[in-house]
Protein backbone atom coordinates (compact mmCIF):
# COMPACT_ATOMS: atom_id res chain seq x y z
CA UNK A 1 0.00 0.00 0.00
CA UNK A 2 1.60 3.08 -1.11
CA UNK A 3 2.16 6.23 1.21
CA UNK A 4 -0.87 8.24 -0.65
CA UNK A 5 -3.39 5.37 -0.46
CA UNK A 6 -3.26 4.65 2.92
CA UNK A 7 -3.66 9.02 3.72
CA UNK A 8 -6.76 8.09 2.09
CA UNK A 9 -7.93 5.72 4.08
CA UNK A 10 -6.53 6.78 7.33
CA UNK A 11 -9.67 8.82 6.85
CA UNK A 12 -12.35 6.52 6.40
CA UNK A 13 -15.20 6.18 8.99
CA UNK A 14 -15.24 3.40 11.23
CA UNK A 15 -18.12 2.74 9.04
CA UNK A 16 -16.23 2.76 5.87
CA UNK A 17 -13.30 0.58 7.10
CA UNK A 18 -15.54 -1.90 8.36
CA UNK A 19 -17.33 -2.48 4.95
CA UNK A 20 -13.32 -2.85 3.30
CA UNK A 21 -12.71 -5.37 6.16
CA UNK A 22 -15.81 -7.48 5.11
CA UNK A 23 -14.01 -9.37 1.64
CA UNK A 24 -10.71 -9.67 4.06
CA UNK A 25 -13.00 -10.79 6.70
CA UNK A 26 -14.67 -13.26 4.81
CA UNK A 27 -11.44 -14.52 2.85
CA UNK A 28 -10.00 -15.28 6.54
CA UNK A 29 -12.83 -16.96 8.28
CA UNK A 30 -15.03 -18.69 5.66
CA UNK A 31 -18.69 -17.31 4.75
CA UNK A 32 -20.12 -19.35 7.22
CA UNK A 33 -18.70 -18.04 10.25
CA UNK A 34 -18.28 -14.38 9.33
CA UNK A 35 -22.38 -14.65 8.90
CA UNK A 36 -22.81 -16.03 11.88
CA UNK A 37 -20.63 -14.47 14.20
CA UNK A 38 -19.27 -10.99 12.45
CA UNK A 39 -22.17 -9.98 10.60
CA UNK A 40 -24.06 -8.99 13.82
CA UNK A 41 -21.57 -6.96 14.47
CA UNK A 42 -22.30 -3.43 14.02
CA UNK A 43 -20.02 -0.07 14.29
CA UNK A 44 -20.56 2.12 17.66
CA UNK A 45 -20.78 5.25 16.09
CA UNK A 46 -20.52 7.38 19.74
CA UNK A 47 -17.20 5.91 20.54
CA UNK A 48 -15.08 8.79 20.95
CA UNK A 49 -11.75 7.29 21.45
CA UNK A 50 -9.43 8.25 18.56
CA UNK A 51 -7.11 4.74 18.37
CA UNK A 52 -9.83 2.15 19.16
CA UNK A 53 -12.21 0.76 17.31
CA UNK A 54 -15.43 0.06 18.55
CA UNK A 55 -17.84 -2.37 17.66
CA UNK A 56 -21.35 -3.25 19.21
CA UNK A 57 -22.39 -7.43 19.83
CA UNK A 58 -25.98 -7.85 19.92
CA UNK A 59 -25.82 -9.85 22.76
CA UNK A 60 -23.40 -10.81 25.64
CA UNK A 61 -22.43 -13.82 24.23
CA UNK A 62 -21.92 -12.60 20.88
CA UNK A 63 -19.40 -9.98 22.90
CA UNK A 64 -17.88 -12.92 24.81
CA UNK A 65 -17.31 -15.51 22.14
CA UNK A 66 -15.69 -12.38 19.51
CA UNK A 67 -13.05 -11.53 22.13
CA UNK A 68 -12.41 -15.25 22.91
CA UNK A 69 -12.27 -16.28 19.05
CA UNK A 70 -12.25 -13.43 16.40
CA UNK A 71 -10.35 -10.17 18.73
CA UNK A 72 -7.25 -10.77 16.90
CA UNK A 73 -7.99 -11.05 13.31
CA UNK A 74 -10.19 -8.22 13.45
CA UNK A 75 -7.50 -6.36 14.58
CA UNK A 76 -5.14 -7.56 12.48
CA UNK A 77 -7.94 -6.53 9.50
CA UNK A 78 -9.00 -3.40 10.35
CA UNK A 79 -4.84 -2.05 10.77
CA UNK A 80 -4.55 -2.82 7.04
CA UNK A 81 -6.86 0.31 6.29
CA UNK A 82 -5.95 2.61 9.52
CA UNK A 83 -2.99 1.37 11.14
CA UNK A 84 -3.25 3.97 14.24
CA UNK A 85 -6.11 1.35 15.44
CA UNK A 86 -4.33 -0.06 18.51
CA UNK A 87 -6.87 -2.03 20.21
CA UNK A 88 -10.85 -2.94 19.41
CA UNK A 89 -13.97 -2.61 21.94
CA UNK A 90 -17.01 -4.34 22.05
CA UNK A 91 -19.90 -3.85 23.89
CA UNK A 92 -23.33 -4.86 23.82
CA UNK A 93 -26.38 -2.91 22.30
CA UNK A 94 -29.19 -5.01 22.31
CA UNK A 95 -30.67 -4.37 19.24
CA UNK A 96 -34.34 -4.45 19.63
CA UNK A 97 -34.93 -1.69 21.59
CA UNK A 98 -34.21 1.72 20.46
CA UNK A 99 -32.51 3.45 22.68
CA UNK A 100 -29.05 2.28 22.46
CA UNK A 101 -28.53 -0.16 26.13
CA UNK A 102 -25.00 -0.40 26.51
CA UNK A 103 -24.40 -3.10 29.08
CA UNK A 104 -21.00 -2.67 31.10
CA UNK A 105 -18.32 -5.46 31.07
CA UNK A 106 -18.18 -5.63 34.65
CA UNK A 107 -21.82 -7.49 35.30
CA UNK A 108 -20.83 -9.63 31.88
CA UNK A 109 -22.72 -12.76 34.33
CA UNK A 110 -25.56 -10.50 36.20
CA UNK A 111 -28.68 -10.55 34.58
CA UNK A 112 -29.87 -7.52 32.48
CA UNK A 113 -33.90 -7.89 33.83
CA UNK A 114 -35.36 -9.45 36.89
CA UNK A 115 -36.93 -12.41 34.85
CA UNK A 116 -34.60 -14.44 32.75
CA UNK A 117 -37.12 -15.46 30.59
CA UNK A 118 -37.67 -12.37 29.09
CA UNK A 119 -34.16 -12.48 27.55
CA UNK A 120 -35.46 -13.63 24.49
CA UNK A 121 -32.33 -13.34 22.04
CA UNK A 122 -30.09 -13.68 25.15
CA UNK A 123 -30.28 -17.11 26.00
CA UNK A 124 -26.42 -16.93 27.44
CA UNK A 125 -26.89 -14.46 29.99
CA UNK A 126 -25.99 -17.28 32.62
CA UNK A 127 -23.32 -18.81 31.23
CA UNK A 128 -19.94 -18.35 32.39
CA UNK A 129 -17.16 -17.87 29.40
CA UNK A 130 -14.58 -20.03 31.31
CA UNK A 131 -16.84 -23.16 31.81
CA UNK A 132 -15.98 -24.78 28.86
CA UNK A 133 -15.03 -28.48 27.65
CA UNK A 134 -11.39 -27.13 27.13
CA UNK A 135 -11.38 -26.31 30.13
CA UNK A 136 -12.64 -29.40 31.37
CA UNK A 137 -9.78 -31.61 33.17
CA UNK A 138 -10.77 -35.18 32.80
CA UNK A 139 -9.66 -37.55 35.56
CA UNK A 140 -11.22 -41.48 36.51
CA UNK A 141 -13.96 -39.40 38.55
CA UNK A 142 -15.95 -37.40 36.20
CA UNK A 143 -14.80 -39.05 32.86
CA UNK A 144 -18.17 -40.92 32.21
CA UNK A 145 -20.02 -37.77 33.23
CA UNK A 146 -17.74 -35.89 30.63
CA UNK A 147 -18.28 -38.44 28.08
CA UNK A 148 -22.04 -38.30 28.13
CA UNK A 149 -21.96 -34.24 28.30
CA UNK A 150 -19.75 -34.95 25.34
CA UNK A 151 -21.72 -37.41 23.34
CA UNK A 152 -24.86 -35.31 24.22
CA UNK A 153 -23.71 -31.58 23.52
CA UNK A 154 -22.50 -33.48 19.61
CA UNK A 155 -25.45 -34.94 18.51
CA UNK A 156 -28.33 -33.21 16.76
CA UNK A 157 -30.88 -35.25 18.07
CA UNK A 158 -31.14 -36.66 21.83
CA UNK A 159 -29.60 -39.99 22.78
CA UNK A 160 -30.20 -39.61 26.09
CA UNK A 161 -33.07 -37.81 27.91
CA UNK A 162 -32.75 -36.54 29.66
CA UNK A 163 -29.21 -36.82 30.63
CA UNK A 164 -28.85 -36.43 34.43
CA UNK A 165 -25.77 -35.55 36.26
CA UNK A 166 -25.38 -36.09 39.67
CA UNK A 167 -22.66 -35.25 42.37
CA UNK A 168 -21.38 -33.60 45.40
CA UNK A 169 -20.88 -29.68 45.77
CA UNK A 170 -17.87 -28.16 43.64
CA UNK A 171 -17.01 -30.85 41.37
CA UNK A 172 -17.76 -30.30 37.82
CA UNK A 173 -21.80 -30.43 37.38
CA UNK A 174 -22.14 -26.85 36.58
CA UNK A 175 -18.85 -26.59 34.32
CA UNK A 176 -20.33 -29.75 31.94
CA UNK A 177 -23.77 -27.69 31.54
CA UNK A 178 -22.57 -24.76 29.98
CA UNK A 179 -20.04 -26.30 28.25
CA UNK A 180 -22.47 -28.06 26.62
CA UNK A 181 -24.36 -25.12 26.04
CA UNK A 182 -21.59 -23.35 24.58
CA UNK A 183 -21.03 -25.97 22.42
CA UNK A 184 -24.11 -26.09 21.03
CA UNK A 185 -23.95 -22.87 20.03
CA UNK A 186 -20.92 -22.87 18.76
CA UNK A 187 -22.27 -25.78 16.25
CA UNK A 188 -25.37 -24.27 15.75
CA UNK A 189 -25.74 -20.50 16.39
CA UNK A 190 -29.45 -20.51 16.04
CA UNK A 191 -30.46 -23.30 18.42
CA UNK A 192 -31.88 -22.07 21.71
CA UNK A 193 -30.27 -23.40 24.88
CA UNK A 194 -32.10 -22.31 28.06
CA UNK A 195 -29.77 -22.79 30.80
CA UNK A 196 -31.58 -22.16 34.25
CA UNK A 197 -30.94 -23.07 38.14
CA UNK A 198 -34.09 -24.41 39.98
CA UNK A 199 -34.46 -21.49 41.76
CA UNK A 200 -34.53 -19.48 38.99
CA UNK A 201 -36.87 -22.11 36.89
CA UNK A 202 -39.30 -21.56 40.55
CA UNK A 203 -38.59 -17.52 40.64
CA UNK A 204 -39.81 -17.02 37.20
CA UNK A 205 -42.70 -19.27 37.52
CA UNK A 206 -43.65 -17.35 40.86
CA UNK A 207 -43.54 -14.46 38.59
CA UNK A 208 -45.69 -15.75 35.95
CA UNK A 209 -48.26 -17.02 38.24
CA UNK A 210 -48.30 -13.35 39.70
CA UNK A 211 -48.95 -11.92 36.67
CA UNK A 212 -51.26 -14.08 35.28
CA UNK A 213 -48.69 -14.92 32.82
CA UNK A 214 -48.40 -18.81 33.08
CA UNK A 215 -49.69 -19.48 29.95
CA UNK A 216 -46.42 -17.21 27.96
CA UNK A 217 -44.06 -18.73 30.82
CA UNK A 218 -45.31 -22.03 29.69
CA UNK A 219 -44.88 -21.26 25.76
CA UNK A 220 -41.26 -19.90 26.45
CA UNK A 221 -39.78 -23.04 28.04
CA UNK A 222 -41.57 -25.19 25.55
CA UNK A 223 -40.10 -23.06 22.70
CA UNK A 224 -36.27 -24.26 23.50
CA UNK A 225 -34.18 -26.63 21.86
CA UNK A 226 -32.33 -27.45 24.72
CA UNK A 227 -33.73 -27.24 28.74
CA UNK A 228 -30.88 -27.09 31.26
CA UNK A 229 -32.09 -27.48 34.95
CA UNK A 230 -29.20 -26.93 37.25
CA UNK A 231 -29.27 -28.40 41.29
CA UNK A 232 -32.65 -29.37 40.42
CA UNK A 233 -33.04 -31.05 43.86
CA UNK A 234 -34.20 -27.23 44.94
CA UNK A 235 -37.36 -27.85 44.20
CA UNK A 236 -37.85 -30.79 46.55
CA UNK A 237 -40.57 -30.14 48.98
CA UNK A 238 -41.77 -26.95 46.36
CA UNK A 239 -45.02 -28.92 45.08
CA UNK A 240 -46.48 -26.52 42.84
CA UNK A 241 -42.61 -25.87 41.00
CA UNK A 242 -42.28 -29.26 40.80
CA UNK A 243 -45.56 -30.10 39.01
CA UNK A 244 -44.79 -27.68 36.19
CA UNK A 245 -41.89 -28.71 36.11
CA UNK A 246 -43.04 -32.11 35.64
CA UNK A 247 -45.30 -30.76 32.73
CA UNK A 248 -42.79 -28.90 31.12
CA UNK A 249 -40.57 -31.91 30.89
CA UNK A 250 -42.33 -34.39 29.40
CA UNK A 251 -43.53 -31.62 26.79
CA UNK A 252 -40.58 -31.12 25.79
CA UNK A 253 -38.92 -34.86 25.76
CA UNK A 254 -42.30 -35.56 23.97
CA UNK A 255 -41.36 -32.78 21.60
CA UNK A 256 -37.66 -34.71 20.98
CA UNK A 257 -35.87 -31.90 22.44
CA UNK A 258 -33.28 -32.41 25.15
CA UNK A 259 -33.13 -32.07 28.66
CA UNK A 260 -30.38 -32.22 31.03
CA UNK A 261 -30.71 -31.91 34.67
CA UNK A 262 -28.29 -31.70 37.37
CA UNK A 263 -28.39 -32.51 41.29
CA UNK A 264 -26.54 -33.68 44.27
CA UNK A 265 -27.70 -36.36 44.55
CA UNK A 266 -29.13 -39.73 42.02
CA UNK A 267 -32.52 -39.51 40.89
CA UNK A 268 -34.13 -42.36 43.55
CA UNK A 269 -32.30 -40.22 46.40
CA UNK A 270 -33.77 -36.97 45.60
CA UNK A 271 -35.87 -35.85 48.40
CA UNK A 272 -38.79 -34.73 48.81
CA UNK A 273 -39.58 -34.85 44.87
CA UNK A 274 -42.38 -37.01 43.70
CA UNK A 275 -41.88 -40.71 42.51
CA UNK A 276 -43.18 -39.78 38.88
CA UNK A 277 -40.72 -37.36 38.71
CA UNK A 278 -37.65 -39.48 40.25
CA UNK A 279 -38.73 -42.23 37.77
CA UNK A 280 -38.90 -39.81 34.68
CA UNK A 281 -35.52 -38.28 35.89
CA UNK A 282 -33.88 -41.84 35.14
CA UNK A 283 -35.42 -42.16 31.48
CA UNK A 284 -32.15 -41.45 29.98
CA UNK A 285 -28.68 -41.23 31.54
CA UNK A 286 -27.70 -41.09 34.70
CA UNK A 287 -24.25 -40.09 35.06
CA UNK A 288 -22.35 -39.06 38.57
CA UNK A 289 -19.40 -37.48 39.42
CA UNK A 290 -17.00 -38.93 42.53
CA UNK A 291 -15.00 -37.04 44.98
CA UNK A 292 -11.79 -35.95 43.07
CA UNK A 293 -8.75 -37.95 43.01
CA UNK A 294 -5.39 -36.28 43.61
CA UNK A 295 -4.46 -37.29 40.02
CA UNK A 296 -7.37 -34.98 38.83
CA UNK A 297 -6.63 -31.91 41.85
CA UNK A 298 -2.89 -32.01 40.33
CA UNK A 299 -4.33 -31.98 36.70
CA UNK A 300 -6.75 -28.90 37.40
CA UNK A 301 -4.03 -26.94 39.32
CA UNK A 302 -1.73 -27.30 36.64
CA UNK A 303 -4.17 -26.62 33.70
CA UNK A 304 -5.08 -23.46 35.77
CA UNK A 305 -2.06 -21.96 35.84
CA UNK A 306 -1.17 -22.55 32.38
CA UNK A 307 -3.96 -20.34 31.87
CA UNK A 308 -3.21 -17.95 33.78
CA UNK A 309 0.46 -18.08 32.22
CA UNK A 310 1.35 -18.37 36.27
CA UNK A 311 4.84 -20.52 37.02
CA UNK A 312 4.18 -22.20 40.25
CA UNK A 313 6.93 -24.69 41.91
CA UNK A 314 4.98 -28.29 41.22
CA UNK A 315 5.71 -28.98 44.85
CA UNK A 316 3.24 -26.59 45.61
CA UNK A 317 0.57 -27.38 43.59
CA UNK A 318 1.21 -31.18 44.97
CA UNK A 319 0.86 -30.02 48.50
CA UNK A 320 -2.55 -28.41 47.57
CA UNK A 321 -3.48 -31.38 45.84
CA UNK A 322 -2.91 -33.57 48.33
CA UNK A 323 -4.37 -31.47 51.27
CA UNK A 324 -7.47 -29.75 49.46
CA UNK A 325 -9.72 -32.42 49.44
CA UNK A 326 -13.14 -31.30 49.71
CA UNK A 327 -13.70 -29.98 46.23
CA UNK A 328 -12.84 -28.52 42.86
CA UNK A 329 -14.28 -25.24 43.90
CA UNK A 330 -12.44 -24.67 47.03
CA UNK A 331 -8.99 -25.80 45.32
CA UNK A 332 -9.02 -23.15 42.56
CA UNK A 333 -9.59 -20.96 45.76
CA UNK A 334 -6.77 -21.52 47.04
CA UNK A 335 -4.88 -21.41 44.41
CA UNK A 336 -5.76 -18.09 43.37
CA UNK A 337 -5.42 -16.80 47.35
CA UNK A 338 -1.60 -17.71 47.27
CA UNK A 339 -0.99 -16.71 43.81
CA UNK A 340 -2.66 -13.20 44.77
CA UNK A 341 -0.74 -13.07 48.01
CA UNK A 342 2.52 -13.57 45.94
CA UNK A 343 1.70 -11.15 43.47
CA UNK A 344 0.52 -8.68 46.26
CA UNK A 345 3.93 -8.88 48.55
CA UNK A 346 5.72 -9.31 45.45
CA UNK A 347 7.64 -12.94 46.58
CA UNK A 348 7.38 -15.61 45.25
CA UNK A 349 5.13 -18.52 46.46
CA UNK A 350 6.68 -21.37 48.79
CA UNK A 351 5.70 -23.96 51.01
CA UNK A 352 5.75 -21.97 54.07
CA UNK A 353 3.78 -18.97 53.14
CA UNK A 354 1.52 -21.44 51.53
CA UNK A 355 0.74 -23.06 54.83
CA UNK A 356 0.15 -19.40 56.44
CA UNK A 357 -1.87 -18.32 53.71
CA UNK A 358 -4.07 -21.02 53.63
CA UNK A 359 -4.56 -21.43 57.23
CA UNK A 360 -8.19 -21.69 57.66
CA UNK A 361 -8.52 -23.89 54.69
CA UNK A 362 -5.97 -26.29 55.76
CA UNK A 363 -7.62 -26.89 58.85
CA UNK A 364 -10.97 -27.60 57.63
CA UNK A 365 -10.05 -29.71 55.20
CA UNK A 366 -8.61 -31.78 57.94
CA UNK A 367 -11.33 -31.37 60.39
CA UNK A 368 -13.32 -33.11 57.85
CA UNK A 369 -10.98 -36.25 57.91
CA UNK A 370 -9.27 -37.09 60.89
CA UNK A 371 -6.39 -40.08 61.66
CA UNK A 372 -9.37 -41.98 63.19
CA UNK A 373 -11.48 -41.95 60.79
CA UNK A 374 -8.78 -43.85 58.26
CA UNK A 375 -7.83 -46.13 60.75
CA UNK A 376 -11.86 -46.87 61.30
CA UNK A 377 -12.18 -46.99 57.02
CA UNK A 378 -9.18 -49.22 56.94
CA UNK A 379 -9.34 -51.27 59.49
CA UNK A 380 -13.10 -52.24 58.68
CA UNK A 381 -11.91 -52.47 55.29
CA UNK A 382 -9.24 -55.18 56.06
CA UNK A 383 -11.15 -57.16 58.31
CA UNK A 384 -9.20 -56.29 61.57
CA UNK A 385 -9.67 -54.41 64.48
CA UNK A 386 -9.01 -50.99 65.33
CA UNK A 387 -6.49 -52.06 68.45
CA UNK A 388 -5.03 -54.65 66.21
CA UNK A 389 -3.60 -51.84 64.35
CA UNK A 390 -1.94 -49.68 66.74
CA UNK A 391 -0.57 -52.34 68.48
CA UNK A 392 2.97 -53.68 67.91
CA UNK A 393 2.07 -56.77 66.17
CA UNK A 394 3.80 -57.81 63.06
CA UNK A 395 1.65 -60.37 61.65
CA UNK A 396 1.67 -59.70 57.47
CA UNK A 397 -2.35 -59.45 58.18
CA UNK A 398 -1.96 -56.56 60.39
CA UNK A 399 1.13 -54.42 58.91
CA UNK A 400 -0.50 -54.13 55.69
CA UNK A 401 -3.53 -52.68 56.60
CA UNK A 402 -1.36 -50.11 59.21
CA UNK A 403 1.15 -49.32 55.75
CA UNK A 404 -1.63 -48.24 54.40
CA UNK A 405 -3.41 -46.48 57.29
CA UNK A 406 -0.21 -44.49 57.71
CA UNK A 407 0.07 -43.61 54.29
CA UNK A 408 -3.24 -42.44 54.07
CA UNK A 409 -3.09 -40.11 57.09
CA UNK A 410 -0.11 -38.47 55.89
CA UNK A 411 -1.85 -38.16 52.25
CA UNK A 412 -4.71 -36.91 53.46
CA UNK A 413 -4.65 -34.76 56.56
CA UNK A 414 -2.21 -31.98 56.98
CA UNK A 415 -0.51 -33.88 60.37
CA UNK A 416 2.99 -34.58 60.49
CA UNK A 417 5.05 -37.44 60.61
CA UNK A 418 5.62 -37.88 64.21
CA UNK A 419 1.55 -36.84 65.04
CA UNK A 420 0.83 -39.55 62.79
CA UNK A 421 3.49 -41.67 64.90
CA UNK A 422 1.71 -40.75 67.98
CA UNK A 423 -1.82 -41.70 67.10
CA UNK A 424 -0.53 -45.00 65.81
CA UNK A 425 -0.20 -46.11 69.12
CA UNK A 426 3.24 -43.90 69.78
CA UNK A 427 5.34 -44.71 67.19
CA UNK A 428 8.34 -42.73 66.34
CA UNK A 429 7.83 -40.74 63.08
CA UNK A 430 10.66 -42.69 61.44
CA UNK A 431 8.31 -46.11 61.39
CA UNK A 432 5.65 -43.66 60.08
CA UNK A 433 8.02 -42.38 57.21
CA UNK A 434 8.87 -45.94 56.45
CA UNK A 435 5.13 -47.00 56.33
CA UNK A 436 4.68 -44.22 53.59
CA UNK A 437 8.18 -45.39 51.77
CA UNK A 438 7.11 -49.00 51.47
CA UNK A 439 3.76 -48.42 50.09
CA UNK A 440 4.87 -45.81 47.71
CA UNK A 441 7.20 -48.35 46.53
CA UNK A 442 4.97 -50.89 46.10
CA UNK A 443 2.11 -49.00 44.29
CA UNK A 444 3.22 -49.08 40.26
CA UNK A 445 3.58 -52.93 40.54
CA UNK A 446 0.59 -53.91 42.82
CA UNK A 447 -2.27 -53.34 41.26
CA UNK A 448 -4.78 -54.92 44.08
CA UNK A 449 -3.21 -52.48 46.42
CA UNK A 450 -3.71 -49.38 44.29
CA UNK A 451 -7.33 -50.48 43.81
CA UNK A 452 -7.66 -50.71 47.39
CA UNK A 453 -6.18 -47.25 48.42
CA UNK A 454 -8.09 -46.06 45.54
CA UNK A 455 -11.25 -47.16 46.55
CA UNK A 456 -10.35 -46.10 50.36
CA UNK A 457 -9.57 -42.98 49.20
CA UNK A 458 -12.60 -42.31 47.65
CA UNK A 459 -14.88 -43.45 50.36
CA UNK A 460 -13.23 -41.48 52.74
CA UNK A 461 -13.74 -38.82 51.11
CA UNK A 462 -17.01 -39.20 50.22
CA UNK A 463 -17.79 -39.97 53.86
CA UNK A 464 -16.35 -36.89 54.63
CA UNK A 465 -17.81 -34.00 52.71
P1 LIG B 1 -20.89 -27.94 40.91
O1 LIG B 1 -21.86 -27.31 39.97
O2 LIG B 1 -20.81 -29.42 40.76
O3 LIG B 1 -21.11 -27.53 42.33
P2 LIG B 1 -18.99 -26.33 39.48
O4 LIG B 1 -19.28 -26.78 38.10
O5 LIG B 1 -19.52 -25.01 39.89
O6 LIG B 1 -19.43 -27.44 40.54
O7 LIG B 1 -17.40 -26.37 39.69
C1 LIG B 1 -16.73 -25.66 40.72
C2 LIG B 1 -15.46 -25.05 40.18
O8 LIG B 1 -14.54 -26.06 39.87
C3 LIG B 1 -15.68 -24.25 38.92
O9 LIG B 1 -14.87 -23.12 38.93
C4 LIG B 1 -15.25 -25.21 37.82
O10 LIG B 1 -14.73 -24.53 36.70
C5 LIG B 1 -14.16 -26.00 38.51
N1 LIG B 1 -14.09 -27.37 37.99
C6 LIG B 1 -14.87 -28.41 38.34
N2 LIG B 1 -14.50 -29.53 37.70
C7 LIG B 1 -13.47 -29.19 36.90
C8 LIG B 1 -12.64 -29.92 35.99
N3 LIG B 1 -12.80 -31.22 35.78
N4 LIG B 1 -11.66 -29.24 35.35
C9 LIG B 1 -11.47 -27.92 35.58
N5 LIG B 1 -12.20 -27.19 36.42
C10 LIG B 1 -13.19 -27.81 37.09
MG1 LIG C 1 -23.42 -26.04 40.38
Amino acid sequence: MNTAEKLSLDSLSSQGIWEKSKPLLIEELGEATYKSWLEPLSINQNSEMLQTFAIFAPSRFMKDWIIANYHDVILRIVQKFQSNISSIKIDVQVKKESSAKVENNLHAFTPKTEDPLDQKEDYTAFLDVRYTFEHFVVGKSNELAYAAAMRVAESEKPLYNPLFLHGGVGLGKTHLMHAIAWHIYKQSPKKRVLYLSAEKFMYSFIQALRFKDAVSFKEKLRNVDVLMIDDVQFIGGKDTTQEEFFHTFNALVDQNKQVIISADKSPSDLEKIGDRLKSRLSWGLVADIHPTTYELRLGILQSKIETMQMDVDIHILEFLASKITSNIRELEGALNRIIAHATLIGRSITLDSTREVLKDVLRSNDRRLTIDDIQRKVSGYYNIKVTDMLSAKRTQNITRPRHVAMYLSKMLTTKSLPEIGRKFGGKDHTSVLHSVRKIESLLPDDQMLFEDIEKLKKSLELGCS
